[in-house]
């Protein structure tokens, strides 16, 4: 029994490596076999199931020695559908989305009461694989996103500040059990990270960063392209010592210093875009500065190739970016200085499916 588990876990593992290459773009099994290490066998009874199962599609690929063209390998983007559920403070978003990252359909509504959001999105889920034409054998998977912090391997969200009701819910069994589907769950911040690896700023990127500003902060972090399940909790790395007091009995934490609301505090702006747009340098650089020690201290320990900023700070960042790096060079005692860039993917519905896309293939 034992061994026949062990073996279907190898054969689920390698199907995804085997995914995870094509997913990236069409590629051949003789491609596939040198970059994965996979024997020929493998390849083919991996490749045999999937193109059975309608996932893969096979075409004539390009070649330079006439009359040899490969068989190139590449996902069927319609053959399956994902949900993608985004919960936040105060609004839902809910949208379908091809395994090619096309969103398809997809909905926005208020958050209300615990059990009335749940009915919304049911009812909104039924609605949209109506109009879509998508049956429900069509979905791969479902997947939800909420604030952090969330205890992934139960399912449940656990306490995140101002998202009260919704305290030590059992998300992913609920959801699963009203729409019928299976669930995935991230926090929204890792969420954010797998979104830019796959549809945005940090595609082929094996170690980024992706640093969400708003509210507060958030952090997700992706490492020789798997998502680091640490706490990652970013907002709560100290830049001063004896600094402002934190609810985590921490002082000095960088979200104090550096999220809107904090860098808005004794200013005559309502919110960042107001900073951006009034062009002023100054807190601009100020905000810059704040963000480099957190970044710099975790790009310490973790060596990145790029910092991606995310959340409401990335409004018309071009002068923001090139502040914060030049912050964080003069922080650093390397020369392998991280690019920073801003987030491509500003659609919650998205951000939530990437969770469900990133399960098929890693
Ligand atoms: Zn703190």
């Amino acid at each position: 029994m034992k061994k026949a588990t062990n073996s279907a876990l190898m054969r689920r593992k390698n199907e995804k490596l085997v995914l995870s290459m094509i997913y990236k773009a069409p590629i051949s099994r003789v491609e596939i076999a040198k970059k994965t290490g996979l024997t020929k066998a493998a390849i083919t009874f991996i490749v045999d199931d999937l193109m059975s199962r309608g996932i893969l599609l096979e075409t004539d690929g390009q070649s330079e020695t006439v009359g040899r063209n490969p068989k190139m390998l590449s996902l069927n983007g319609d053959a399956f559908y994902v949900i993608g559920i985004n919960i936040t403070r105060h609004h839902v978003a809910v949208g379908i989305m091809n395994l090619a990252g096309k969103m398809v359909s997809s909905d926005y509504f208020s958050l209300c009461e615990c059990n009335k959001t749940l009915a919304k999105i049911k009812h909104s889920v039924e609605e949209q694989m109506k109009t879509a034409k998508v049956p429900k054998e069509k979905i791969y998977k479902g997947a939800v996103v909420t604030p952090g912090p969330v205890d992934i391997e139960n399912g449940m969200i656990l306490n995140p500040p101002n998202f009260n009701e919704w305290h030590h819910f059992p998300i992913v069994s609920e959801l699963t059990q009203l729409l019928g589907v299976p669930f995935v769950f991230e926090n929204v911040s890792s969420a954010t990270a797998l979104s830019e690896k796959l549809f945005g700023a940090a595609i082929g990127t094996e170690n980024f960063l992706a640093l969400r500003v708003d509210e507060g902060i958030g952090s997700g972090i992706v490492l020789d392209d798997v998502l680091f399940r640490g706490p990652c909790e970013l907002g709560h790395i100290s830049i001063s010592y004896d600094g402002k007091p934190c609810e985590c009995g921490n002082r000095g934490c960088m979200e104090k210093y550096a999220a809107i609301p904090a860098i808005l505090d004794g200013t005559p702006y309502q919110s960042w875009q107001e900073v951006v747009d009034a062009d002023d340098e100054t807190l601009m650089k100020k905000e810059a500065e704040y963000l480099s020690c957190g970044i710099v201290s975790a790009n310490n320990i973790f060596s990145f190739d790029k910092i991606v900023l995310c959340g409401d700070l990335s409004y018309r960042a071009g002068k923001l970016v090139s502040f914060v790096s030049d912050a964080v060079r003069n922080k650093m005692l390397t020369g392998k200085y991280p690019i920073v860039s801003t987030g491509a993917v500003s659609s919650r519905h998205k951000i939530a499916a990437a969770v469900a896309i990133y399960d098929l293939i890693s």
